[in-house]
């Protein structure tokens, strides 16, 4: 199985080609033809597998498909991720696949001055790589609007709930467009997963390695 069979773009391809990516792992075999036939998806997988990819790439080619809206961009793709590491990890790896593509991708998480990611967003973002609580807090002072977002993935969603992230997540979801499509990423499948799930996400296909 190579890249260019799951269905992704010459784009992408070039840019995994550079980044000496040769093989897909079984979570992006898995997960990627899902996810670009527009699937919700239900993946089971831990760090280290290659799940940044499985949702990322798909993510990137649905979003570089469209003629994005003249003047400043709102975030059409919005990744929840429980630390700012993960933040700067994940946003690090979308540059690259993203590197031939036109595509903003924007971090926001706490311990970190304000402006400058009210600088960001104000200058138009693609993808937006957020922490609930301090997503919360530029939502709230009006800097973040949801309302243009397509894809949700919630990365690492078992750690977010542990981290008693639960209320800022519903919040945040219920300024996302209902039509979106959502990607939940988790170590395990336990009940409080399978529950977010049912109530948040529309006939979604489970994928685990
Ligand atoms: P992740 O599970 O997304 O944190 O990825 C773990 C590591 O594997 C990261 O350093 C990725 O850059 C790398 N990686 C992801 N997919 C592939 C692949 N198909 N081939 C080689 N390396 C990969």
């Amino acid at each position: 199985m190579t890249f260019e069979d799951l269905g992704l773009s010459p784009a992408l391809l070039r840019a995994l080609a550079e980044t000496s990516y040769t093989t897909p792992t079984p979570i992006q075999e898995q997960a990627i033809p899902l996810i670009l036939g527009g699937n919700d998806v239900l993946g089971g997988a831990q760090t280290g597998t290659g799940k940044t990819a499985a949702f990322g790439l798909p993510l990137l080619q649905r979003l570089a498909k469209e003629t994005p809206p003249k003047g400043p961009r709102k975030p059409r793709a919005l990744i929840l991720v429980p630390t700012r590491e993960l933040a700067v990890q994940v946003a690090d790896n979308l540059k690259t696949y993203g590197r031939h593509l036109r595509m903003n991708v924007t971090t926001i998480f706490g311990g970190a001055g304000m402006q400058p990611q009210i600088d960001n967003l104000r200058r138009g973002v693609d993808v937006l790589i957020a922490c609930p609580g301090r997503l919360i807090d530029h939502m709230d002072s009006g800097h973040a609007k949801l309302d243009a977002v397509e894809v949700l993935v919630l990365d690492e969603a078992d750690r977010m709930l542990d981290m008693g992230f639960l209320p800022q997540m519903k919040r945040i979801m219920s300024r996302v467009p209902k039509t979106r499509q959502t990607l939940l990423f988790s170590a395990t499948f336990e009940p409080r997963i399978k529950a977010m799930a049912l109530e948040f996400m529309r006939d979604p296909k489970q994928v685990t390695v």
